[in-house]
């Protein structure tokens, strides 16, 4: 692998090259010049570069700003860094572009005596390139100081837009609770608020751990400090309010503004939007964000959301099974045509956000494409939202954003941004984001998508997230395939420069442990999207759709509730036992020598401890759920013979295996992640083995049947489900 001090360069730069010349030697002294701001990202560039050089010297750091001297789209966030024996010189094409100097020359000078005579010239293909939080499980745990770190995170990678998700809905999943996010209080609304329970087991408190707490930015209120960060790192914040689905907590509290059924009964899903009170209480929630946040920090991009509105069970926590219809039904909507309804409606939130001086506004892409769930129900509206976008003038604000989260061609939904329909667009790729389960490694997933949008012209890339420092390296890759896609490579071109620049002293088996952990999470394409084939077993597929607990937290139609782990999962699993064996076999060895690797990267001098630790533990998450696989088939067979006593040893050790993974979560990882549901999910685990054990202990001659736990789980299982 080669090495170059320009791989330390994150992302990969437009042209650099090296000069003649003796190297500037760093020391902390130096004659610094820099523009003065009072904030914004021109303060953030100064207030860096005199930490880098605190005392004053006779070398000379220059930092201006200039017109850029080329032409391209995103001129004004490029910027031209020239390192001479004597000299450093920065000159930003913009007030970002000074900053992505700076953070330039702070990555080249990390680790190093001397910076080598060179030159960058450098720019972003791409005007959008974004990280959105997601709430859910993680964010509701963040605290300010994890929020801030996020911010300074994605800012060291020169992204320039934060989409930070303050209201959102999910079904019933855990507790019998609607899963709901509501990250500000509504000053219209005080009711309003979502109050999450943290339940698990913790090794490191020897003890249970149950509390109920607000999330941290909703009970502290600082989306402000959120705001000012962002700023100062000239950051483009676009909060998202969930304005039609993904959305129970507030037709189910304010019910004169939710969908009718038929027989005039409210729907607890969606809103009805002929109603003037809906528009009363969006645009109240929409200006109290825009008045208090965005006006006085210079913000003008917000997203409505609008995916997924589509009805079904498991929207009423009070009947998970009661199918509900977000389509109102009242007088004034029952004659209506859907995707004239879903229209009128985008447009006329789009309309009021822009006459409170947004200049984009986003929409999810899945309502408007008829080959998908949501827009199914819709059927092409193409001309209707063409028409309507016209009439109301918002081409120039409307942003449509693409999101699709496959890592293989054949399983993509969005191959095309539709350039000639004269829209705006962005693509979004994900980061993973089921993070409490397993960490998946979406590389491909951010280049394909990536290729559309390079292709058709979009405007860039908004990752859907939710941000663990796991990601590191994912993190990299959605800042190289935004920047500069063409320059970005391969996802193995990605890997061996992070490599490179992680572990410079064990670059060969870092990029090794790195390659496997993709395999041992590779998605293949199957006959369909969530089931493997007996081809080819899709690890992705397998480990999180199939073996994880997470996914049977939704009711199901015609299945009691709370769903059964293992029962469902198991019956499936013996329908290809050998294949899911062999799948299992091999990713089991390949987990423990990516795990093994990092191990020892851990102990390397010179190599990235902190990520190498990380690591180490997401390879044991995928060893410990492989390896749990291999013991419930062995012990599903026991079973069968009647011999309880080898199952009760199976299930004890197992539980001091899941106990092993649990204290490494809790010593690797931020308090934020070990609360939300990554510690509730190996907590299942646990209670699931000592049950089995338990209940083969108290009964060696009666037959258990692990497709039937129903009657063998404890209290505290069911407490966690
Ligand atoms: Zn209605």
């Amino acid at each position: 692998m080669q090495s170059s001090v320009f791989t330390k360069i994150v992302p990969v730069p437009k042209q650099a090259r090296l000069l003649e010349g003796a190297g500037f030697r760093l020391e902390r002294r130096a004659a610094v010049t820099a523009p003065a701001a009072q904030f914004g990202p021109v303060m953030t560039a100064a207030k860096r570069i005199h930490a880098l050089f605190p005392e004053a010297g006779e070398k000379a750091v220059t930092l201006s700003i200039e017109k850029a001297p080329f032409a391209a789209r995103c001129a004004e966030e490029g910027y031209c860094l020239t390192v001479t024996e004597n000299a450093i010189d920065i000159v930003g094409y913009g007030e970002r572009g000074l900053l992505y100097g700076v953070i330039t020359l702070e990555q080249l000078a990390k680790d190093a005596d001397t910076i080598p005579a060179l030159t960058v010239t450098d720019w972003p293909d791409n005007p959008i390139r974004g990280f959105k939080e997601e709430s859910r499980f993680g964010s509701d745990q963040m605290e300010r100081e994890d929020w801030l770190a996020l911010v300074e995170d994605i800012a060291l990678r020169k992204l320039n837009t934060f989409a930070i998700s303050l209201y959102g809905c999910w079904g019933v999943q855990y507790d019998g609770r609607c899963s709901e996010y509501l990250f500000l209080p509504l000053k219209n609304h005080p009711e309003l608020s979502t109050p999450k329970l943290v339940k698990y087991y913790s090794p490191t408190e020897g003890r249970w751990i149950e509390s109920e707490d607000l999330p941290p930015i909703f009970r502290d209120n600082f989306l402000e400090d959120i705001f000012r960060a962002c700023r100062d790192w000239g950051i483009e914040v676009v909060p998202l309010w969930n304005s039609f689905g993904h959305n129970t907590l507030i037709p189910r509290m304010i019910p004169e503004i939710a969908p009718v059924d038929e027989m005039g009964i409210g729907q607890k899903f969606g809103f009805c939007t002929a109603k003037q009170d809906t528009y009363d209480f969006l645009f109240s929630a929409f200006d109290q964000i825009i008045d208090d946040y965005m006006i006085p920090y210079g913000m003008t991009s917000f997203n409505i959301g609008l995916d997924e509105v589509s009805g079904g069970i498991n929207k009423d926590p009070d009947d998970v099974f009661r199918r509900v219809d977000p389509w109102c039904k009242c007088p004034a909507c029952r004659d209506r045509e859907k995707g004239e309804i879903f229209i009128d409606f985008a447009v006329k939130l789009i309309s009021h956000l822009k006459k409170k001086g947004m200049k984009q506004v986003f929409l999810a892409c899945d309502m408007l494409d008829s080959k998908r769930a949501g827009g199914k129900q819709l059927g092409d509206v193409t001309e209707k939202l063409l028409k309507a976008v016209q009439d109301a003038d918002i081409a120039d604000t409307l942003v449509i954003s693409w999101w699709a989260y496959h890592n293989i061609p054949e399983k993509m939904q969005v191959r095309n941004l539709y350039p000639e329909r004269g829209l705006r667009n962005i693509v979004a790729p994900w980061n993973g984001y089921q993070m409490w389960c397993v960490a998946l490694q979406p590389l491909g997933n951010i280049h394909l998508i990536g290729a559309t949008n390079h292709r058709d012209g979009g405007e860039g890339m908004v990752s859907y997230s939710i941000w663990d420092r796991s990601q590191d390296r994912v993190h990299d890759a959605l800042a190289d395939y935004s920047w500069g896609y063409e320059d970005a490579g391969t996802p193995n071109d990605v890997t061996k420069r992070y490599a490179l620049r992680h572990f410079p002293t064990a670059t060969k088996e870092a990029y090794r442990a790195y390659r496997l952990m993709d395999y041992a999470v590779e998605q293949r394409n199957s006959t369909k999207w969530s089931f493997p084939d007996a081809e080819h077993v899709s690890m992705l597929d397998l480990l999180f759709y199939r073996f994880n607990p997470y996914i049977y937290a939704y009711p199901k139609a015609d299945a009691p509730y709370p769903r059964v782990f293992l029962d469902e999962a198991l019956e499936w699993a013996l329908t290809m036992r050998e294949d899911l064996e062999r799948a299992l076999y091999n990713g089991s060895a390949v987990a423990r020598e990516a795990r093994s690797i990092f191990l020892s990267l851990a102990e390397k001098p010179g190599c990235d401890r902190f990520q190498a630790l990380r690591q180490a533990y997401e390879c044991m998450n995928y060893l410990t759920l492989m390896e749990d696989w291999l013991a419930i088939f062995e012990m599903y067979d026991l079973c069968n013979a009647g011999d309880n006593l080898t199952v009760a040893a199976i299930a004890r050790k197992r539980a001091v295996e899941r106990i092993a993974l649990m204290q490494s979560c809790e010593d690797t990882k931020e308090k934020f992640v070990v609360k939300a549901m990554t510690m509730r999910q190996h907590s299942i685990f646990l209670q699931l083995y000592l049950d089995i054990a338990d209940w083969c202990e108290k009964n060696p001659a009666e037959p258990l049947d692990l497709l039937n736990m129903r009657h063998v789980l404890s209290d505290r299982s069911w407490w966690l489900r």
